[in-house]
């Protein structure tokens, strides 16, 4: 496949768009026009900004789905520019994810180019809500407009060349708050803080065990409360992260945080608790064909197949029991923040993967 240079080309004016998380909609558009400009069939972008086109095949196989998401966690102010320096182009949100919207598009010319009919449909997806409080609103919905009905739902991320994500780690965040009447830190002595009796929760959270397989962990990411010295606070409130591999216990983990937080209640103390994200667990062995297959496509065209457990959009898919995995099509690093950077050299070895990928899923699954 020769198609490197178009695709950053794209992957950069792509990531000149901004696309936070609820906002893709320039970006979305972008891409819309995109998939008509290629001649697409039965393109569409749904309430959301999940924008869909369909390469048709010409056999019964089942059809493959290949999505990236749109959005970025930048906010919209963020300086976009792009600086590229030997082999790295940085830029922020270049790896993540606009590279991998753009790797949709290096598949369809590849595919093209070599004049080969495929035996099924390839449905191509830009998705939104990948991102933080985007609990993977997107992906929920193309999972439910597709079902079981592909073959494999493929995710592909800009970075992490190699990585096959096939576990998803599931994700509960919760925002716990405490109430308390309050008062002056002497005249009121004796009567509830907020702040005391949040310290109190936490330790007794952190009393709860957590299995070591599958792996499970809790957090408190973050403490905000008190109004001042001497005075006994009314208000304190955490962020609280609980990640399972593996879904039945970290809705049991849920339940025990829920029944200490109840049990804590006094009169004169509330607590609220408000989920403020949740995303799915979910896996295939490391054994399931789709896996065996992408490790092995990785391994023969140059790479170094590494199985991943992570949260990506796969997740969805994965927590129901849909064949589903996300690899990554170049190098980089620092994703996430404003050094972000992707490299040049591998990005071609990436998109003869993801090619051959696609082909010996539809030849071997
Ligand atoms: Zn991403």
């Amino acid at each position: 496949m020769k198609f490197e240079k178009q695709v950053l080309d794209l992957a950069i004016e792509i990531q000149q768009i901004p696309s936070p998380t609820f906002h893709e909609q320039n970006r979305a558009q972008f891409v819309l026009e995109k998939f008509k400009e290629e001649g697409l069939e039965d393109i569409s972008i749904d309430k959301i900004n999940n924008v869909y086109a369909r390469l048709p095949g010409k056999g019964d196989k089942r059809p493959i789905i290949i999505s990236a998401h749109l959005d970025t966690v930048f906010p919209i102010e963020t300086d976009l520019t792009t600086r590229k320096k030997g082999n790295k182009v940085l830029g922020p949100g270049l790896g993540d994810n606009s590279l991998g919207v753009a790797g949709l598009f290096g598949l369809l010319w590849s595919i093209r180019s070599q004049d080969f009919q495929l035996p099924g449909d390839i449905w191509f997806v830009a998705n939104s809500c990948e991102e933080g409080l985007g609990d993977l609103k997107g992906m929920r919905e193309i999972a439910k407009k597709f079902g079981s009905s592909p073959i494999a739902y493929l995710v592909l991320e800009g970075m992490g060349q190699g990585n096959i994500y096939h576990k998803g780690l599931g994700v509960r965040r919760f925002h716990i708050s405490a109430k308390t009447m309050g008062g002056h830190s002497w005249v009121d002595y004796g009567s509830p803080s907020a702040i005391h009796e949040l310290v109190t929760l936490i330790q007794k959270l952190l009393e709860i065990k957590l299995p070591k397989d599958p792996k499970t962990s809790m957090n408190v990411g973050k403490i905000i409360g008190g109004t001042s010295i001497n005075t006994i606070a009314s208000e304190a409130s955490f962020h609280l992260d609980l990640r399972s591999e593996k879904e039945p216990e970290l809705n049991d983990l849920v339940a025990q945080v829920r029944k200490t937080v109840k049990d804590s209640e006094y009169s004169g103390l509330q607590f609220e608790v408000e989920k403020i994200g949740d995303r799915p667990a979910g896996g295939l062995s490391k054994d399931h064909p789709l896996v065996k297959l992408a490790e092995d496509v990785i391994k023969n065209n140059g790479g170094n197949a590494k199985l991943i457990v992570g949260s990506t959009d796969a997740n969805i898919p994965l927590s129901m029991d849909l064949p589903a995995i996300c690899i990554g099509l170049t190098a980089g690093g620092r994703a996430h923040s404003k050094d972000e950077f992707i490299l040049l050299d591998p990005l071609q070895k990436g998109l003869t993967q993801l090619e051959k990928l696609i082909i010996r899923i539809f030849s071997d699954l």
